[in-house]
């Protein structure tokens, strides 16, 4: 089997009077997460995981935090371009672990619901996606939210580059045809088909 591994990591700030975003559900929380997007940290660290197992850059290469575009943008959007870049690549997501580090909300009594609403965003089983979090013990970062993902991807199909030389070859035919005429117009050189004949001249009785 043809695997490829991703990883990911993103961290935002808490912030008061804001809605706190996390895999892609609104928490009941008195902050939120500092970012140009709405900061959800884990779709990002997804993002990121998901756009490496195809070594397609990260998600700051698709979506410049300078650009107003993204401005409060809901992260799922990330998740569904990042997706299309490893379908484009040929690979599906086999499953997806995850650790999030931050002192509150609790995550354990809504990691189920969380993990289902990921699994929904990114077309896979809820079986595929594993939601796990801590405290951030002994790194004096209460005030932040951190996150980890590792992604396991294979290969469903030929990616899309393959499929076009595949119809290159296809058509080689007209390419050497092409060639020649190439040949023929730059350097002179004479093609190296015959005209065949319009009719079969074994046939002439
Ligand atoms: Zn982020």
């Amino acid at each position: 089997m043809d695997t490829r591994i991703g990883f990911g990591f993103d961290s935002h700030e808490f912030k008061p009077g804001v809605p706190l975003r996390i895999g892609g559900m609104t928490l009941d929380h008195p902050e939120g997460l500092a970012g140009h997007s709405d900061g959800d940290v884990l779709l990002h660290a997804i993002t990121d995981a998901l756009l490496g197992s195809v070594a397609a850059g990260d998600i700051g290469s698709f979506f410049p935090p300078g650009d107003p575009r993204w401005k409060d943008a809901d992260s799922a959007i990330f998740l569904k371009l990042a997706l299309e870049e490893l379908e484009h690549a040929g690979y599906s997501i086999a499953n997806i672990d995850t650790t999030l580090i931050l002192t509150a909300p609790k995550i354990s009594p809504i990691a189920g619901e969380m993990r289902s609403r990921v699994a929904d965003l990114l077309g896979v089983e809820i079986d595929q996606v594993s939601i796990k979090a801590k405290t951030p013990e002994g790194l004096g970062l209460d005030h932040v939210a951190q996150c980890h993902a590792v992604v396991l991807v294979e290969r469903t199909e030929e990616p899309e580059e393959l499929k076009s030389m595949e119809a290159v070859i296809e058509t080689q035919r007209q390419l050497e045809d092409v060639v020649d005429d190439l040949l023929a117009s730059v350097h002179g050189v004479p093609k190296k088909r015959t005209i065949t004949p319009v009719y079969d001249t074994e046939d002439i009785t």
